[in-house]
């Protein structure tokens, strides 16, 4: 892995999933206060779902009052509503959000549409979910990049970060999408994120080992703070 691949900072992101949705579940219509706010956007993220299978640490969800709001996902008709709003000359469309994408059962069709349609696609995912047929299902119409969230090549610290994960089925998996991905030669391009903090900042060089030990050609480092930049350029500049 060269140093150029670790990336510090998040591409341009138009956040969209919870306006699209809303948290009541109702598909709002794309208007120009949304979309065109900013012109020639390169980058939307679409949240297909508002559940999720895990209870991570430094979620927003931590902060949900769940009592009071109704969880759903956005159906294949909502996304290709979605998709004659959008502008045609828009480079990525990113599927993540403040839910897990592979909870969708529709999650599939709604990336071979967003293909259909010439853009570049992106599944950012917590990759617990990734079972064999749903890898096959997924590279049916392969997205541009898999982004997998990862924190710590530390069972111990994984597990204690993203609450209700379970280190081992993530380790198969990752290493399941990469063979499939090798044996198959699908063009989609595969990362691991680390949303650091003080938590886990010691781990950043093992999870770069863990990477070059299973052919993971990106880390993305996400959510550094100032002083946690300071410390990497210390140690590693
Ligand atoms: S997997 Fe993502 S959306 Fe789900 S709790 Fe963790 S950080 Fe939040």
């Amino acid at each position: 892995m060269q140093d150029n691949y670790i990336n510090f900072e998040r591409p341009e992101t138009l956040y969209s999933g919870e306006r699209v949705m809303e948290r009541n579940g109702k598909i709002q219509d794309l208007t120009p206060s949304l979309l065109f706010k900013r012109k020639n956007p390169q980058h939307i993220q679409i949240e297909t779902t508002t559940r999720c299978n895990l209870k991570c640490t430094m979620c927003p969800r931590q902060t949900y009052d769940y009592a009071r709001l109704k969880f759903d996902d956005m159906t294949l008709k909502d996304f290709e509503h979605i998709l004659k709003k959008l502008p045609k000359d828009l480079g990525t469309i990113s599927f993540h959000g403040l839910g897990e994408p592979l909870l969708n059962k529709d999650i599939v069709d709604i990336i071979a549409t967003a293909n259909g349609g010439h853009f570049n696609t992106l599944l950012v995912t917590n990759g617990l979910l990734f079972e064999h047929s749903m890898i096959t299902n997924i590279f049916q119409s392969p997205p541009g990049q898999i982004i997998i969230s990862m924190d710590s090549p530390d069972k111990f610290r994984y597990e204690q970060i993203r609450k209700g994960a379970n280190y081992n089925v993530l380790v198969n998996n990752i290493k399941e999408l990469i063979n499939e991905k090798a044996k198959n030669a699908y063009p989609t391009h595969i990362a691991i994120q680390m949303v650091v903090s003080e938590n886990n900042f010691s781990d950043v060089s093992n999870m770069i080992e863990f990477c070059r030990r299973h052919d993971i050609p990106s880390l993305n480092l996400v959510g550094i703070h100032s002083e946690i930049r300071s410390l990497w350029k210390k140690k590693y500049h």
